[in-house]
């Protein structure tokens, strides 16, 4: 990126589930330009722990106006109903100077955004209009991290370009303009504009793997510890419904984490592994709700010794992989 480029990290759903004060702490103490939430509940627990940033709502419900404006949190504003709706509760809070708001560029995830046949309306209420101005204008790409999307990636920058152009022309404005999340900043740097959004890439995590291994460092780590070990011999079960049994002399280790603290329970019955002592134990039975069981027989290790559920090994991806889903799931769970 250029240094001239603002930044907006994405704080949504606490962080993508690592501590959503902890991180938007972090990035305001580094100067982080704006820090982006997906409800207003969340910007109105930031603000109250102290986070005096810029913060976007990219979801705000008609019901959450109120927060809003109240935490001085930054609307998303999607559409010409959402807009009046908005300008309306300005009115009643009699806030006297104009209020900034982001508007959003439907340009091909049919989501949520203006589309261009709003524009003639959306151009006349924002005329001279004295609540609200637009500090920014923007777009989501749909396929950022699909290197064989890529014409339809351009396709949508090319909408979006000729939608800011059509705003700001008429609006006579200059807002800041931005379209790229974390794989469009490794693939479209070309379109970085005004500022991107930054989500997962923070974390260490990239589509682009060559990209990945090059820059990035995998930053979060899900640990816990052994709290008990025990021998079983062969015939013996383990765990609910005895879906696992033993087929030789077993040493299990139990972990005091299960699916009520984000893993799993389809990870249990030999799928997943946890990493001990540079050693990977496969989970055996079912996982509980706060607790669950591994096979720890020709694993080196005590009980107290840490366990990693992800990290270095297993890695977010080869748990995201075991789960056929998406690293962001697994983060967020
Ligand atoms: C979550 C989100 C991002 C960040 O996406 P990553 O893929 O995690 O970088 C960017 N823009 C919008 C509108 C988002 O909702």
């Amino acid at each position: 990126l250029k240094p001239t480029t603002k930044l907006m990290c994405m704080v949504k759903a606490n962080s993508y589930g690592t501590g959503s004060f902890e991180v938007a702490n972090t990035l305001q103490n580094n100067g982080v330009d704006f820090l982006g939430v997906a409800i207003a509940d969340e910007g109105k627990e930031l603000r109250e722990a102290g986070i005096t940033v810029p913060i976007i709502v990219m979801n705000p419900e008609q019901s959450s106006y109120s927060t809003v404006i109240d935490y001085q949190l930054e609307p998303e504003i999607y559409s010409l109903r959402v807009l009046k709706l908005f300008i309306q509760k300005l009115q009643e809070k009699q806030i006297s100077s104009p209020y900034p708001i982001h508007l959003k560029m439907e340009t091909g995830m049919n989501r949520l955004g203006f589309h261009e046949d709003d524009f003639e309306e959306l151009i006349a209420i924002l005329k001279d209009n004295s609540h609200v101005y637009v500090r920014s204008i923007f777009t989501h790409l749909a396929t950022a991290d699909m290197p064989e999307e890529e014409e339809y990636a351009k396709y949508q920058l090319e909408r979006f370009d000729n939608s800011y152009a059509a705003i700001t022309t008429a609006l006579n404005i200059k807002p800041i303009k931005h379209a790229l999340n974390s794989p469009g900043i490794v693939a479209y740097g070309e379109h970085q504009y005004d500022m991107v959004r930054l989500g997962i890439g923070m974390y260490g995590y990239s589509e682009y793997t060559d990209f990945m291994e090059k820059y990035l460092k995998p930053v979060v780590r899900f640990k816990t510890v052994i709290s008990q070990i025990s021998e079983i011999e062969k015939g013996e079960t383990v765990s609910y419904g005895r879906r696992f049994t033993a087929e030789r002399h077993t040493k299990i280790a139990t972990l005091p984490v299960g699916y009520a603290d984000g893993i799993r329970r389809s990870l249990g019955y030999g799928k997943g592994k946890v990493g001990i002592n540079g050693h990977l134990a496969t989970i055996t039975g079912t996982i509980c709700m706060d607790m669950m069981m591994v096979d720890v027989t020709d694993i080196p290790c005590k009980e107290g010794d840490e366990v990693t559920i992800f990290g270095n090994s297993p890695t977010l991806a080869n748990v995201t992989e075991w789960l056929g889903t998406i690293p962001y799931e697994v983060l967020t769970s």
